[in-house]
C-alpha cells in the first residue's frame, strides 16, 4: 500500500464547470464564477467584499499594499510560518518582527506580542496554523489599542472558527482587518493555485479592486460606473482566470463534504494515536477550547530532529509519506544574517520535531489504519 502525503480532491463538478467556464467565452479574470466564489466567501466568512486571488501569497501581497506598509514600518509576525507571510512585507520594506510559537502550540504567541510593539508598528500578522485559531481577542484589542492593522494569513483556515471571551463565533480570515486564504492543492479547498483576500476593512473596498486590477478603475468600468478606465493607483495582476475559478467553485460547493470527509480522517488518526499520546510517547495535535478544528492537518510533536528523522524513515519504509513542515525563518538563509532578536527556542523546536501524516480528502479508513498500524510500531519498537 503506497500512501503519498496529499492528493489533489476532486469532487465531480470540476470538469463540468471548467467545460462550461470554456463555453462562456469569458476566461480572463473577474468572470461569473469567480464571482460565485467570492460572493459565497463573503458570505461563509462574513467579510465586507473577497477578491480572488492567484495565490494565497497575492493576497498577502494585497493586503501589505492595503496598509500602506513603507519602509521603516515594522510588521510582527510568527517565525514558524510559509516564507510567503514575510516576502509580502519585506517586499514593501518593512522591518520583519519575529516572535515565538506557543509551547501548547506551533502558532504565534500572543503573550510575547505587546512586549514587541514599538512606535514603528504597522501591523500583526497572525498564522492561524493547521487551521487552528491563534487567540483573536488578545491580537485584536493590542491592534486596537496601539492603532495596528491585523492581517490574519488563514491559508490553512477554511472553514474554522474563533470563540471570543464573550462567547461569539467567527470564522477565521473574517476578523482581521485583512484576512487572506490559500486554495493551493494541499488545502481542505483547492483549484491547484489559487487564493483570496477578504476585506473587512470597508475603506479598502474600492482600493483593493483597483490594486486587484492593475491599479487601473477598470472594474468600476465594468459596471458602468465610469465611462473609461485608466490607471489610478500602483497595483499588479492579482485575478485568477476564471479556468481557475470553475475548478474552485465545485470544490466550494462540495465544502460540506470535504469537511465532513476530513474531520473523519482526523478522528481516525485522534483515536487510533490515543494510547501514544496518553502514554507521553510523542505529542499530537493540540486545539484551546476558543478554537475549532477544520481538519486541516494532523501532526505529531516527536522528542528530538533524531526521533524525527528515524520515524519519517520508518514510515518510507512503509511507502507512507510523512513530512516535516516549516523552518525558522529567523534563522533562514535569507534571513539570519539581519535577525537581531531573541532565541525563538519554540520556533526551533517545531522545525526539529513535528511531523506531518498524511492527509487528503481520498485516503480511505484502511489507508489511516495502515499508517496508524506503522506509526505505533515505531514507538513499540522504541520501548
Ligand atoms: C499555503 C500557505 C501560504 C501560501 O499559499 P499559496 O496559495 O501557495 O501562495 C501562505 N501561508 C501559509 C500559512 C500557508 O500554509
Amino acid at each position: 500500500m503506497q500512501i503519498g502525503f496529499n492528493k489533489p480532491a476532486v469532487l465531480g463538478n470540476e470538469f463540468d464547470y471548467i467545460k462550461q467556464a470554456i463555453l462562456n467565452e469569458k476566461l480572463s479574470g473577474g468572470g461569473p464564477f469567480t464571482k460565485r466564489c467570492q460572493d459565497y466567501l463573503s458570505k461563509h466568512v462574513g467579510g465586507a467584499k473577497t477578491l480572488l486571488t492567484t495565490s494565497c501569497t497575492d493576497a498577502l501581497e494585497m493586503a501589505a499594499i492595503l496598509c500602506n506598509v513603507k519602509p521603516g514600518d515594522q510588521v510582527i509576525l510568527p517565525s514558524f510560518t510559509f516564507v510567503s507571510t514575510a516576502n509580502a512585507f519585506v517586499l514593501r520594506g518593512a522591518e520583519l518582527v519575529f516572535i515565538d510559537s506557543r509551547a501548547d502550540h506551533p502558532g504565534m504567541d500572543e503573550r510575547s506580542l505587546e512586549s514587541v510593539i514599538t512606535e514603528r508598528t504597522k501591523a500583526i500578522v497572525p498564522v492561524h496554523y493547521a487551521g487552528v485559531a491563534c487567540q483573536m481577542d488578545i491580537i485584536m484589542d493590542l491592534a486596537k489599542k496601539h492603532d495596528l492593522f491585523v492581517i490574519e494569513d488563514a491559508a490553512q483556515a477554511i472553514d474554522s472558527t474563533h470563540r471570543s471571551s464573550n462567547g461569539q463565533v467567527r470564522q477565521l480570515g473574517g476578523i482581521g482587518d485583512f484576512g487572506t486564504f490559500s486554495f493551493h492543492e494541499t488545502k481542505n479547498v483547492h483549484c491547484g493555485e489559487g487564493g483570496a483576500i477578504i476585506i473587512n476593512n470597508e475603506l479598502s473596498n474600492e482600493r483593493a479592486e483597483i490594486i486587484w486590477e492593475k491599479g487601473t478603475n477598470r472594474s468600476k468600468f465594468w459596471r458602468g460606473e465610469i465611462d473609461k478606465y485608466g490607471w489610478v493607483d500602483i497595483g499588479s495582476s492579482f485575478l485568477p482566470s476564471e479556468l481557475n475559478a470553475a475548478y474552485l467553485a465545485a470544490q466550494i460547493e462540495e465544502m460540506t463534504a470535504i469537511q465532513n470527509k476530513r474531520r473523519k480522517i482526523w478522528n481516525l488518526y485522534a483515536e487510533g494515536l490515543k494510547g501514544l499520546f496518553d502514554n507521553n510517547l510523542v505529542r499530537g495535535p493540540h486545539i484551546p477550547d476558543y478554537a475549532s478544528n477544520n481538519a486541516h492537518m494532523f501532526y505529531l510533536v516527536t522528542d528530538s530532529l533524531a526521533q524525527r528523522d528515524a520515524l519519517i524513515t520508518h514510515l518510507k519504509a512503509k511507502d507512507i509519506q510523512a513530512v516535516f513542515h516549516y523552518q525558522s525563518l529567523h534563522r533562514s538563509a535569507f534571513f539570519q544574517e539581519r535577525y537581531i532578536g531573541p532565541e525563538l527556542h519554540r520556533s526551533d523546536l517545531y522545525a526539529e520535531r513535528l511531523v506531518r501524516l498524511p492527509f487528503y480528502y481520498e485516503l480511505t479508513e484502511p489507508q489511516v489504519a495502515f499508517v496508524i498500524e506503522h506509526v505505533c510500531a515505531f514507538y513499540d519498537s522504541r520501548n
